[in-house]
């Protein structure tokens, strides 16, 4: 830097809108030897042997090309798989590059000028989303310059009912912009296909429904992206699929809509090694489908026994559990706990400060877990 110039004077530079945000907040990646690692949903089990052999194969002079800008092969199988064209698929650097794209797509942000804007533009520069949920929607919209409607869920995390969201007048069916973590996050929370339904069919704007742990859950809602043009399905290979470190998510919904986000797509948004190893994948689905009933059997078992000690858990259809504990705040349940060597995740935000969230490890994991919580 040039002494000349102070570090300070470079804020001028920033835009307003960047110097009031408040960016998002990913889980701990600590490294620290033995950890238990419950904090980010992570999968416990590896990639399958095929899937790491596909990518050691492919780490040779290739590196030095570009990867197939589409992401076509890889669109293609997806298309196989869900019953559709490809037409209807695009591929992100996981499934948060694309929910990013969704607001730049559909969400027209508020002029820097115009502190109220004009009642019938209100649901253009909208974006919607229950809370709490997904924790990216609201940093995704004030990056934007949009706006943000957070409604509450009801107090056991439920989807409030269709007359209700009519009564309470928060919901907006008019926003540009709704985003549904279905199953949800953090809660772990299994919607209806019914309700969602209903939802989506009475929004006027875009809907995305985020299914990044349906894998996990009984039912999922894919059906409503190729029944409604406004309807997008929101998927990613790194929690199910044990794929976190390669960044691989894609969007399902009907071409017109895929059509106007991959324009907006940065040229090689997909790296190849991912879709290497997202093909590599779809090769090997009863692997990783064995992986889900280990975790859903985990997940019952963990429930119970935490149960069994007095804390709360809330039922859940994904690869985690929300449970408030007995005794001690969260908060420092989260410290006793990583004095265990055990790492879990705890929001410092209003609704969610009573609670932790813990992924689903291993049986020896859940097993090391309860032994904790006992000592504690
Ligand atoms: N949606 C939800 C609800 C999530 O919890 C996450 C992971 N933090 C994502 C989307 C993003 O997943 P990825 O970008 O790894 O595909």
């Amino acid at each position: 830097m040039s002494p000349r110039r102070k570090p300070h004077a470079a804020k001028q530079f920033i835009r307003p809108l960047l110097q009031r945000l408040h960016a998002y907040v990913p889980g701990e990646q600590p490294k620290i030897e033995g950890l238990i690692k419950l904090n980010t949903n992570e999968n416990p089990y590896p990639p399958s042997p095929k899937v790491l052999a596909a990518i050691k194969k492919s780490a040779d002079t290739r590196l030095r090309l570009y990867p197939n800008p589409t992401a076509e092969p890889l669109r293609q199988e997806l298309a196989k798989l869900h019953g559709c064209k490809p037409e209807n698929i695009i591929v992100g650097n996981g499934s948060d590059e694309l929910l990013a794209m969704a607001v730049r797509a559909f969400v027209e942000p508020v002029p820097a000028a115009q502190s109220s804007i004009p009642g019938r533009l209100l649901g253009k520069s909208l974006v919607q989303f229950f809370h709490p949920s997904y924790s990216l929607y609201p940093v995704l919209a004030s990056i934007h310059g949009a706006r943000a409607n957070a409604v509450p869920l009801n107090n056991n995390f439920s989807l409030p009912k269709m007359k209700e969201l009519k009564r309470a007048r928060q919901w907006s069916f008019h926003a540009a912009l709704s985003f549904i973590t279905t199953p949800n996050a953090p809660s772990g929370y299994g919607y209806s296909t019914a309700s969602l339904k209903e939802i989506c069919e009475s929004q006027k704007g875009v809907v995305v429904l985020d299914e990044a742990y349906s894998d996990f859950a009984r039912e999922n809602a894919l059906a409503l992206a190729f029944e409604h043009p406004h309807v997008l399905i929101a998927r990613t290979f790194s929690k199910a699929y044990s794929l976190c470190f390669q960044r691989v998510g894609y969007f399902v919904g009907c071409r017109e809509l895929i059509g106007a986000l991959d324009k907006l797509r940065d040229s090689y948004n997909v790296n190849g090694l991912g879709q290497i190893a997202a093909l590599a994948t779809l090769d090997d689905l009863p692997y990783y489908r064995a992986n889900f009933q280990k975790i859903i059997a985990t997940r019952k078992r963990l429930s119970q026994a935490l149960a069994a000690l007095g804390f709360e858990v809330f039922p859940s259809q994904t690869n985690f559990i929300l449970v408030r504990p007995p005794q001690f705040p969260a908060r420092e349940w989260l410290q006793k706990l990583r004095e265990q060597k055990i790492l879990v995740r705890w929001f410092d935000a209003p609704v969610l400060r009573d609670f932790l969230r813990i992924s689903m490890g291993t049986s020896g994991e859940a097993r090391a877990l309860v032994k904790a919580a006992k000592r504690i």
